[in-house]
């Protein structure tokens, strides 16, 4: 610490990011990326580029691919905001929207949290029930800005799109923010409720089933008016914080769109493979619509777990919160990495004498 910094931020508690580890090759199952590339057209189109023209700055509206995500969830470029990641997007509400406070569930995306302290945000947090689900009625008409990750992380359970609904409808009057991060992997999105309310912001990203998290790019889908308050924001604080490279990739990706779609078919087949494997070994996890399931196994302690893994070259994530110390995130790779991940898990089992 320097002893500059504006006492404002001087007791700040940072996100914690996943580790990207620099060591040693591992099969990195801890952040939730896509284990498959970018599709061809993506790549192609990065090949196309001229290097001479990142002389020229981006475009700042992002028009160009504004319009295809629009035309992709059937609404126009104005109901579309464009951001370097969904995290970004996620700061900007919290700054925007959180004047009343902010409520979002106990057990979630623990960068919420950090938003709100970051912009003084008082926040109330709604506990989920035993089996990880959220209770939907006490997210209702909360008088202030409501967030939502669905599916929800780390714990994969989605929400069907009527209960959504429910709690967008009963809180008219302040923002509702559904965090869309892990949807295609089975949820369903909210995308097609954007049209019927002006204070529904769906946020979502290329980070995971796009193949694209070292591109930064997210997206939300909105009532024109909370665009043009995001965009406020964005133009007041870093107008080009979306890169020509970017915006270029993030436009092949729409038009390519059936690629994406199709591995995330891949990864939730090797989802349904992995999580029977795991509950043959004595596992229980909730029932996950994203890339990930969130495991624990009965007499092997979860840091234990983790960090046997660590040391034969697979990284999942483990959190320190002791309500869930037990339990691991796992992301969903290729079928052969979930196999070499299990064969290490059976011997770790074996090494801990556990049937
Ligand atoms: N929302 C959720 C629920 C996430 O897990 C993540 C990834 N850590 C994000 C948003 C942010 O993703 P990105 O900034 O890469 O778009």
């Amino acid at each position: 610490m320097s002893g500059f910094m504006n006492s404002r931020y001087a007791s700040l508690e940072a996100y914690t990011p996943g580790e990207q580890p620099r060591d040693k090759q591992y099969i990195k199952l801890n952040t939730n990326e896509s284990p498959y590339p970018p599709s061809p057209q993506v790549l192609e189109a990065l090949q196309r580029q001229d290097v001479a023209d990142l002389r020229l700055y981006s475009d700042p509206e992002g028009l160009r691919l504004r319009e295809k995500l629009g035309a992709l969830y059937g609404l126009t470029a104005g109901n579309v905001f464009l951001s370097n990641g969904s995290d970004d997007i996620l700061n900007f509400a919290f700054m925007a929207f959180g004047e009343d406070g902010a409520v979002f569930p106990g057990l979630t995306y623990s960068f919420y949290p950090v938003f709100a302290n970051l912009h003084k945000v008082p926040f109330e947090t709604v506990p989920l029930r035993e089996d990880f689900t959220v209770p939907v009625e006490e997210m209702k008409g909360r008088g202030k800005l409501t967030v939502l990750a669905n599916p929800n992380a780390p714990t994969g359970i989605a929400l069907p799109l009527a209960e959504v609904e429910e709690i967008v409808a009963s809180n008219r009057d302040h923002v509702v923010v559904i965090d869309e991060a892990y949807v295609d992997f089975g949820g369903q999105s909210a995308a097609s409720l954007v049209e019927k309310y002006d204070n529904l912001l769906v946020v979502m990203t290329y980070s995971k089933s796009r193949s694209m998290a070292g591109a930064r790019l997210g997206f939300a889908l909105a009532s024109r008016g909370i665009i043009q308050d995001l965009e406020t924001l964005k133009y007041s604080t870093n107008p080009y914080n979306v890169n020509r490279l970017t915006l270029k990739l993030g436009e092949a990706a729409v038009d390519s769109d059936g690629y994406f779609r199709e591995n995330a078919q891949k990864i939730m087949e090797t989802r349904t493979y992995t999580a029977a494997q795991l509950r043959e070994l004595g596992f229980t996890m909730p029932d996950s619509k994203a890339n990930f399931l969130f495991v624990r196994r009965e007499g092997l302690d979860g840091e234990t777990l983790y960090r046997k893994l660590k040391e034969r070259g697979i990284l999942i994530r483990h959190f320190s919160d002791p309500r869930i110390a037990q339990y691991n995130r796992v992301t969903i790779g290729t079928r052969e990495e979930m196999e070499a991940f299990l064969g290490e898990v059976r011997a770790i089992l074996e090494e801990e004498g556990l049937p």
